[in-house]
């Protein structure tokens, strides 16, 4: 395909030229179109990819965040929100929480998204960002009498009227592991400031499996660490469009990915939706002092991470919704094949419901036990978002391994779509790959790859890596639990219980 770079006048463009981009986004379809025409620089299978939003793998990963659209139209109640900044309603995805009823109506949201998509639907991230900036940038101020927060403020306001997407950018390559990013033998292994003028920044390196990297109309990228003194100009933290002069994408493959592009809408188990990660190159990108809001504030660079990651774990709350799909998928094939009264079977299905609701529990009651920070915003329960997400690290293969222990070996032995359709093959597939007489083969067969896809094809992406890996692998919140657990005050009851004298 023909591909189109991104004309060199974006390359020092201002603030006020990269909003006036952009429209006012109301439906699901003025997302789509906004999309489209961008002249983005994006590799798949080592092609440059001319309009991505209509390639059909990379289509279903749009689906998904359209989805976050139309869900505001269809339930304005559940996924709007009004905001006091602009006096207006918002979609939830860009309302900042003022208490902690915003942020336990964000996981409702999150939660029917995962049912109606079956995957990652790519926007949490955005949203976790701008709340953790809102409280970033007010603390680096009184620190520093800088003027980040009214920056933030600026630019929240025209995402807000605009109703864009952004994606977060946090995830560098690391390089060497025991080296700190000043430290490394190719200083771009993190993302750094490599120039400045008077009107801004340029910055270099690459953000890594960044989800629905390119579905999105900007990108904040900020710091992935801790950072120290010699590590400041590795602080940076700005918004830069999508379709920047100088960033190069290329797209993260998925598991059975190229079904997606073989006709047909069968054997791709959910044809309509799938997640996204890129990785995304940055060659000395422009950011615009109004787009800046951290700038060699290393100190605060372990703060945003953790609050992010406190936002951030409880919105896994969303693989309870994909966990209702698996639910429902595991029932309707026992169902299909006759035996949904069998007492071990429902005794699985209650297992599974067991599991998924104890993930939600712990998520919903994080944002229950929200707290506000000093610049006003409210921020859930830490320790019980990273016990959220820990559950989420394992509960969903268990889930998973209940699904295909239901659904039989058939789940990844079935014949093709292509093979159904022949008039020999077909004939004797639908004869013989039969379970209760009244439900047609198509049907079961349906079922069967919706739990291949979710347990072992494209959205076990979503479902299962995703679950393990996003916002910190398990160990990251086994530390963040280490840390906030106050032993000390548990053997203090412990000791007083047991009639031990305290020092
Ligand atoms: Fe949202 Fe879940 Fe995807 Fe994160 S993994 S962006 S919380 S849907």
């Amino acid at each position: 395909m023909n591909a189109v770079s991104p004309p060199a006048s974006r390359r020092h463009d201002s603030a006020q030229a990269r909003w006036e981009r952009l429209p006012v986004i109301r439906t699901g379809e003025d997302y789509i179109a906004s999309l489209k025409g961008r002249g983005t620089r994006l590799f798949l299978f080592g092609e440059l990819i001319d309009e991505p939003a209509d390639h059909p793998m990379i289509r279903p990963s749009i689906n998904a965040l359209r989805a976050t659209y139309d869900l505001a139209i269809e339930d304005p109640e559940l996924a709007t929100a009004h905001s006091p900044l602009i006096d207006a309603p918002v979609n939830r995805f860009l309302h900042m929480p003022t208490g902690p009823h915003d942020l336990v109506m964000k996981n409702r949201m999150q939660r029917r998204l995962g049912q109606i998509t079956g995957t990652c639907f790519q926007r949490c991230t955005g949203l976790d960002t701008l709340s953790v900036l809102h409280s970033i940038t007010w603390d680096i101020d009184a620190k520093h009498g800088t003027g980040y927060h009214r920056r933030y403020l600026e630019f929240l306001k025209e995402a807000q009227r605009r109703n864009v997407l952004i994606a977060a950018g946090m995830t560098d390559p690391k390089g060497d592991r025991s080296k700190r990013p000043a430290e490394q033998a190719d200083p771009d292994m993190f993302l750094h400031i490599t120039d400045r003028n008077e009107d801004g920044v340029f910055v270099r390196g690459v953000k890594a499996h960044m989800t629905g990297g390119w579905n999105q109309h900007w990108i904040c990228v900020m710091p992935t660490m801790n950072l120290g003194e010699d590590d400041r100009d590795y602080a940076v933290v700005g918004m830069i469009p999508g379709d920047a002069e100088g960033i190069t994408y290329i797209y993260g493959r998925q598991a059975s990915d190229t079904r997606s592009m073989e006709g047909g809408d069968m054997d791709q188990g959910n044809a309509q939706y799938g997640g996204q990660e890129v990785w995304v190159y940055f060659d000395d990108v422009f950011i615009p002092h109004e787009h800046l809001f951290m700038d060699g504030e290393h100190e605060f660079a372990q703060e945003m991470v953790a609050r992010f990651t406190a936002y951030h774990r409880a919105s896994y709350v969303c693989k309870t919704g994909l966990g209702d799909v698996m639910v429902g998928a595991a029932a309707t094939i026992a169902d299909y094949n006759g035996v949904d009264k069998v007492s071990h079977i429902k005794d699985k299905l209650v297992e599974m419901v067991h599991l998924n609701e104890t993930i939600f529990s712990s998520g919903i009651a994080s944002s229950h036990e929200a707290k506000p920070l000093d610049s006003g915003i409210y921020m859930n329960d830490g320790m019980l978002a990273n016990v959220c997400k820990h559950n989420v690290t394992r509960f969903p293969y268990e889930i998973a391994r209940l699904a295909q222990d239901l659904a039989g070996g058939i789940v990844a032995t079935m014949p093709s779509e292509k093979d159904l359709e022949n008039e020999e093959a077909g004939a004797i597939i639908r004869r013989f790959l039969k379970g209760r007489d009244d439900i047609p083969t198509e049907d079961r067969m349906r079922i069967l790859r919706l739990i291949e896809n979710m347990t072992l094809g494209r959205n076990a992406v979503g479902y299962l890596t995703e679950s393990m890996h996003g916002a910190g692998s398990p160990q990251a919140q086994r530390i963040q639990i280490l840390r906030g657990m106050d032993v000390e005050h548990k053997k203090w009851h412990a000791r007083k219980l047991a009639g031990i004298e305290q020092a």
